[in-house]
């Protein structure tokens, strides 16, 4: 192990976004700081086999929701943060698709500022984007989609997001994160606004192997997500644009897609 005077004086976070899932799409920024990293805190999102890129005598500190435990508070992180740039130097904070989305890294990076330490920021391939292209589904098309709404579907207070019931009623494609367990409350906003028959699917696993494609309607989603025991991490995008994908052209069945 380096000790931990050597790197006193280098001190530095750099947030790395790691991409939806798949180790390949990480940029290669990326790559470079979790080389140079002296330690590496990384959450579940997060493919761990990027960790293959360290230094030998890097820690590899993994930070994310453990079996039956809860996961790191946001302070536990912060202080996390704290410690190992202060004694070991450079600290690569290894998130799951890009930082800035959905992903905490600006508290960290407003904490670590706060307390001196200097801050990089390299961007990832957040899954809101990739997840839908990789599944062949486009998030803007002419005549069917003008635009893109990625929202959360809980918010601090556990409710459902407000914005998200903005995004329902506009004609956007609107990509939910976080929200396979709110899937009742989500389809029953579209359904009381009259859009049962809105095309929806759902994406577990996306980029990863065993990823798995759900479609159906806002009509039958929710059956459907339980008839496949849908597991998170799961995407769900809905609007028109869901038509376009290989699926929905067959019979309109609750059906599964295997990547
Ligand atoms: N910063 C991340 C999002 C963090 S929020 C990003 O830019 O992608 C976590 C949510 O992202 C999950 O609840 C899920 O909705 C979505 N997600 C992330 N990775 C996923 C994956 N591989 N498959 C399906 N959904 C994923």
């Amino acid at each position: 192990m380096r000790s931990p005077m050597n790197h006193a004086m280098e001190k530095k976070l750099i947030l790395v976004g790691a991409g939806p899932g798949d180790p390949e799409l990480i940029t290669l920024r990326g790559i470079r700081a979790i080389r140079e990293a002296h330690v590496i805190l990384y959450d579940a999102l997060a493919n761990a086999q990027l960790l293959d890129y360290a230094q030998p005598d890097a820690l590899k500190i993994f930070v994310g929701k453990r079996r039956k435990k809860a996961a790191y508070s946001q302070q536990e992180i912060h202080r996390l943060i704290l410690h190992y740039t202060a004694h070991f130097g450079t600290v690569v904070r290894l998130k799951g698709g890009d930082p800035f989305v959905f992903g905490r890294g600006y508290e960290e990076m407003d904490f670590a500022r706060s307390q001196g330490i200097p801050v990089e920021i390299v961007p990832g391939i957040s899954s809101a984007i990739a997840l839908p292209a990789l599944q062949k589904i486009p998030l803007t098309l002419r005549g069917m989609a003008e635009s893109f709404w990625v929202a959360t579907a809980t918010v601090a207070d556990g409710s459902l997001s407000a914005d998200l019931m903005l995004a329902a009623r506009s004609t956007a494609t609107v990509i939910i994160l976080m929200g396979l367990h709110k899937i009742p409350e989500i389809t029953s906003l579209y359904r009381l606004l009259g859009k049962g028959n809105l095309p929806v699917g759902v994406i577990e696993n996306g980029s990863l192997p065993g990823e798995r494609l759900i479609t159906g309607t806002m009509d039958t989603i929710a059956d459907q997500i339980a008839i496949s025991a849908i597991q998170p991490p799961a995407l769900i995008i809905a609007g028109p644009v869901v038509t376009l994908h290989a699926s929905w052209n067959e019979v309109r069945e609750p059906q599964i897609q295997t990547a």
